[in-house]
Formats: C-alpha cells, sequence, structure tokens
C-alpha cells in the first residue's frame, strides 16, 4: 500500500524548456507600451504612424501586476535577464513602480531598460532608486540635424544627452548607447560617435540597419555592414577582437589598443546569431513572441485574465518555447523581406 503522507522535501525543479534547436529561454524583453514620443524612420516612419494611428487602448495593455507574474513564471523557466522596453518605455506612467516589483523577483541577474533617453534627466533618479541596475540608451547621432532627421523628436539632441548624464549621476552602469547605422542617414556619424564614446566611458554598440516590421523601406544596400563598420573605426581608433562575455551574446566586441574601454556591433544581418538566441518577448497587449521577426505571437493576456493558474500559464509558456524553431536572420534572403511580421516597437528591440 502506499503512504498517504505528502513527502514534505521540496520538488525538484522541472528543467528549463529548450526549443527545438535545444535553446533554452534566458531573457525576457518585456514591452511596457506601443507608444512613442519619436518616430524613427526605421522603427515607426511618420507617414505610417500619424496622428491617427490606432495605438493599444489602455485596458488592452498588461498592468503592472500582470507583468510582474507572467515575468516571475518566465524566471522559474529559467530567465535571468529582464530588459523593459516599448515603444518608448518611459512614456508608460509610474514606470519605477514596475521595475520596483521587477528588481525584488528571486532569480532576476540583470535588471535592464531600452530607451531614447528623453526622459532620462528626470527618470534616471527614480529608476535607479527603485532598482534599475543600468541602461541602454538608443542615439544615432551627436548631430542635432542628423539626430532630428533619423529620429523625428522634437527635442535637441542635448536633452539625450543631458538624459545620459543623469543616468550616469544616478549609478546605472556600465552605460550602453545603440547606434543604427543607416546608409544615406549617419554613417558620417560612426566616428565622431567613437571618439564620444571613448570620452564618456560609454560603452558603444553600432546596429545594423534591420528589415523589422514592414513599414521602414528596408533595402539591403542601406545596411552598413559590420565589416565597414569596424575598418571605419579601426581607421581612427585601433582596435582589437574581443572574446564574448557569455555564449550567446549578441554583440560582435572590440578593445581599443590604447586601452580606453570597448565598441561592439550588433551584426544581425550580415553576422547572424539565431543559433544562441534564447530572447522571449512580450508585447504590451501580453503576446509571447519567440522571435523579432515572427508574424503572430501566443497570447498570454486572455487566459491570465481568464483565471488561468500560475501553473497552467507555465504549461503555454512551455508548449510555445519546446515547439520554437526560429531562426529568421540565419535564413534571410530576397524571399524572406516582405514576408508578414510584428513592428518592432509593438514588441520591443
Ligand atoms: N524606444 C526605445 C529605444 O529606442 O531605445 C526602446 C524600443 S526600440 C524599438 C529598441 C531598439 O531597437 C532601439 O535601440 C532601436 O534603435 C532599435 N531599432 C528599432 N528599429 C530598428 C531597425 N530597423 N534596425 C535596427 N535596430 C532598430
Ligand atoms: Fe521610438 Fe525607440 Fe522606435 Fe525610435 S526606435 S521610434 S525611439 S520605439
Ligand atoms: Fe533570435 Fe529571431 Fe533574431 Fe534569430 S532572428 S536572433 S531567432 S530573434
Amino acid at each position: 500500500m502506499s503512504d498517504p503522507t505528502p513527502d514534505p522535501r521540496p520538488r525538484p525543479a522541472e528543467a528549463p524548456p529548450r526549443d527545438l534547436l535545444g535553446r533554452n529561454p534566458r531573457d525576457l524583453r518585456i514591452s511596457v507600451t506601443d507608444r512613442c514620443n519619436f518616430r524613427c524612420a526605421y522603427c515607426m516612419p511618420a507617414e505610417v504612424f500619424g496622428r491617427d494611428y490606432a495605438f493599444l487602448p489602455r485596458s488592452q495593455i498588461l498592468r503592472f501586476e500582470e507583468i510582474v507574474r507572467l515575468a516571475g513564471i518566465f524566471v522559474r523557466l529559467g530567465v535571468e535577464k529582464l530588459r523593459i522596453t516599448g515603444g518608448e518605455p518611459t512614456v508608460r506612467r509610474d514606470l519605477p513602480d514596475l521595475v520596483r516589483q521587477l528588481a525584488v523577483l528571486d532569480g532576476v541577474l540583470d535588471l535592464t531598460l531600452t530607451t531614447n533617453g528623453s526622459a532620462l534627466r528626470t527618470l534616471a533618479a527614480p529608476l535607479a532608486d527603485a532598482g534599475l541596475r543600468r541602461i541602454t540608451v538608443s542615439l544615432d547621432s551627436l548631430d542635432d540635424a542628423v539626430f532630428r532627421a533619423m529620429s523625428g523628436a522634437d527635442m535637441p539632441v542635448a536633452r539625450v544627452l543631458e538624459g545620459i548624464a543623469a543616468a550616469r549621476d544616478a549609478g546605472l552602469a556600465p552605460l550602453k548607447v545603440n547606434m543604427v547605422v543607416r546608409r544615406g542617414s549617419n554613417e558620417e556619424s560612426i566616428i565622431p560617435m567613437a571618439r564620444w564614446a571613448r570620452d564618456e566611458d560609454v560603452i558603444l554598440r553600432y546596429i545594423e540597419f534591420m528589415d523589422v516590421g514592414t513599414a521602414n523601406g528596408w533595402r539591403m544596400d542601406e545596411v552598413v555592414p559590420l565589416a565597414e563598420i569596424v575598418a571605419r573605426v579601426d581607421g581612427a581608433f585601433p582596435l582589437e577582437a574581443l572574446p564574448p562575455n557569455y555564449p550567446g551574446e549578441v554583440a560582435t566586441r572590440f578593445r581599443y589598443r590604447d586601452g580606453t574601454g570597448e565598441v561592439g556591433v550588433i551584426a544581425s544581418v550580415t553576422a547572424p546569431f539565431c543559433g544562441a538566441c534564447t530572447r522571449a518577448r512580450l508585447s504590451a497587449e501580453g503576446e509571447l513572441f519567440t522571435c523579432l521577426f515572427a508574424a503572430r505571437g501566443t497570447d498570454l493576456r486572455g487566459p491570465l485574465r481568464d483565471g488561468a493558474s500560475d501553473a497552467e500559464l507555465e504549461a503555454l509558456i512551455r508548449s510555445v518555447w519546446g515547439a520554437r524553431d526560429d531562426r529568421y536572420s540565419d535564413l534571410r534572403s530576397a524571399g524572406t523581406a516582405n514576408l508578414p511580421r510584428v513592428e518592432m516597437f509593438a514588441i520591443g528591440g
């Protein structure tokens, strides 16, 4: 006869899910809004996302307690790194409250935020006080005219630079800056940005212009490839290659030979890294995307609001992840260019 007394020992945790290519989820990117105060032409071109564009109504956007609950389930599944993104995450009201709740989740080793920097002058300190550990600011040029033309921003680049200074003062470190490089728009900013980042002790990441979404008119000849970016920077400030910090790191990294820090390139077009892609993405309306280039996500908000238990939500996430075979960038070709896919501002970078 079996013993009816329950075994008091904790059940060994179930193994993290593996997808069809053997990858397990390690990072979760959480989009907290699909709205943005900028109109970067490579992300939300103003002609498409004008005054009449229908962004998500508030009722459809995950509330903070819903985000925290889902994030907790992902962390139990092995996610160690959370990145808050958008749209522009700082346009979401009370963002520090969300940071405070995510920062105390057991098992989160890294909590960070990607922002266009426009609100950091006032928000950097409250975000750091709430437990944010580091930050990535997107900035495509130091030249005011180029900055405004690329971002559609109704503010000078000085505002973003003040935001970066405020982030430093608040102790958010290391400071990273992402610069999307688009031929014909800002390749002349490659060297000035490298010089500035060296002087400011900022880790600069050049990003190849990607074919995300369907609105940005992406063309291969507007991609400035990793090799060209590195050659340009190396010509001004000699570089040597660095090994990855950890398996699956997306940036190809270099250090300056004179010891003044590092720089990297995120080359998802010319040097794709799908084989080690451990990123899951949660859209502002609560859909789970397993690839930046996916056409569709899986609704988690519906089951969550219908009363699903944590175990049921975990099982759903496991099943989606277990069926994952995404490797869009590895397979990118002329034939994939016009496939339907989600817009990047909807799921975050
Ligand atoms: N609004 C925030 C920002 O700009 O940092 C967060 C969201 S934004 C979608 C995240 C990142 O995606 C930014 O660094 C942005 O430059 C990058 N991004 C957007 N569209 C891109 C594209 N077509 N190619 C490469 N990077 C892109
Ligand atoms: Fe806004 Fe960021 Fe997209 Fe630019 S890249 S439009 S700042 S969401
Ligand atoms: Fe990951 Fe998809 Fe990007 Fe490949 S294309 S690295 S699978 S998000």
